[in-house]
């Protein structure tokens, strides 16, 4: 971090009122039973000790601040303007440069570090573009539809995390085997036997890519040669490693001339829009989630949308939507659109919504971000939804775990996949 920064964020801090509303909002404080040291106030507090060397970077230390999900509740609530999210981005940031965290943590983000740099969080760069083989996708545009290498592997997220929770603190095995099979160069017998956790990921970017062809919009996708964004890298506090792997990524899109990305995943979104300029001089390409795209064209031409039969809808803002890219009416012109469809507003929505569980704390933290998935899932069925809709293959991820651990009839559905549902072959 440049010494201008630190220095204007321990001065923000300073201002801190104790006011406490920022607990109030914590998804990992509510589920870490309340724990103050790692809720949004103690962070604060831990941090400016950290940086003023009363405490000393530890494995233990590390904790408070891997247990926050990023997700910027904190920073929409706090009178002082103060974002806990970037304070724990920064002492992370300290933490690794002090060599202080336990070789789990250490091995996550070697293991991050070169999933980024091979083109896929996941390691699984070899796969990625396999969702596009049967689709027709011109190559001729400024215009470039960003996959997403969460949405591409998602599935492998999800076998991690399954295999987490079946096999209890197996981290370490499983990251050694997950090298090693990368290593072999497996990953193609890997992604056939996810067959169905695949399809479930990437049938949003089939179905985003029939649309956007619907709404005769141009485009191009980048296949194999599409970067990972390096979000990961920038919530893990890997910051010198994601500025220049940043800068990387912009040459790479300058050099193919791209000046426009759609994004389904709102977490590339949140970060090309919202990190990027602040680490690459001269960032210039404008960004669209495909939401954007669709209520524009309903606005501009209406679309007739139709489910079959009445269906109860609640959806979910993705934080990395609402308070990175800050998109929120549009899933709303969306869904109201749709004919058959009855719109139900969770408590905590748009700018305030609360977190999923994920962030990253469902790898390291697995039972506090089950607890937070839990409690968001719980809020989402106040009103006996059919459907829990969002945008976010974490998200995605996250809630269905929720439904599955409350044993709920609701299922998930993208919102792209129900626009998809409700087409009429006419329209
Ligand atoms: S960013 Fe989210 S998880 Fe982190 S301290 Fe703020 S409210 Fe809590
Ligand atoms: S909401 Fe802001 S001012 Fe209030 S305790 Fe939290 S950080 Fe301090």
């Amino acid at each position: 971090m440049k010494e201008k920064d630190l220095n204007s964020l321990m001065k923000k801090l300073q201002f801190c009122e104790h006011c406490g509303f920022c607990r109030a909002v914590c998804p990992f404080l509510e589920a870490a039973n309340m724990e103050e040291s790692v809720g949004p106030r103690g962070r604060k507090t831990l941090f400016l000790s950290l940086f003023e060397g009363n405490v000393k970077p530890s494995p233990r230390l590390a904790q408070k601040f891997y247990m926050c999900g990023v997700c910027r509740a904190c920073a929409v609530k706090c009178p002082q303007g103060i974002d806990i999210s970037e304070v724990s981005v920064q002492a992370r940031n300290a933490i690794i440069k002090a060599n202080a965290l336990n070789p789990f943590m250490k091995k996550v983000a070697d293991s991050l570090v070169s999933g980024v740099k091979s083109g896929d969080i996941f390691g699984a760069a070899a796969t990625k573009a396999k969702w596009a083989e049967n689709i027709n996708i011109p190559n001729s545009s400024d215009t470039v539809f960003f996959a997403s290498c969460m949405d591409t592997s998602m599935a492998y997220g999800e076998l991690l995390v399954d295999v987490l929770e079946k096999f209890g603190w197996a981290e370490n095995t499983l990251m050694s085997l997950s090298g090693f099979a990368q290593k072999l160069g497996v990953i193609k017998f890997f992604d056939t036997f996810l067959g169905g956790k695949n399809d479930f990921y990437r049938k949003s970017l089939v179905n985003t890519v029939n649309l956007l062809n619907k709404l005769n919009v141009k485009f191009s996708y980048l296949g194999d040669e599409e970067p990972c964004c390096g979000a990961a890298l920038h919530t893990y506090g890997l910051l010198d490693e994601f500025a220049e792997h940043a800068k990387k990524v912009y040459k790479a899109f300058k050099e193919k001339g791209v000046r426009r990305l759609i994004v389904h995943n709102p977490i590339c979104g949140g970060v090309f829009k919202d990190e990027y300029p602040r680490y690459v001089d001269g960032w210039d390409i404008e960004v669209k989630h495909i939401v954007e795209i669709i209520a524009d064209a309903i606005e501009k031409n209406g679309i007739r949308l139709r489910l079959p039969e009445h269906t109860k809808v609640v959806f979910h803002d993705p934080c990395y939507l609402a308070r990175f890219m800050n998109i929120v009416e549009e899933p709303r012109i969306v869904l109201k659109a749709i004919e058959n469809l009855e719109l139900i507003e969770p408590p905590n929505n748009k700018r305030e919504t609360k977190c999923c569980g994920g962030g990253g704390v469902e790898l390291i933290y697995r039972d506090v971000s089950m607890r937070a998935a839990v409690n968001r899932v719980s809020e989402l069925s106040i009103g006996d939804p059919d459907i829990i809709s969002s945008c976010c293959p974490v998200c995605a991820l996250m809630i269905k775990k929720g439904i599955k651990n409350l044993n709920l009839k609701a299922k998930y559905v993208d919102i792209v996949d129900l626009v998809a549902n409700s087409l009429s072959p006419s329209s």
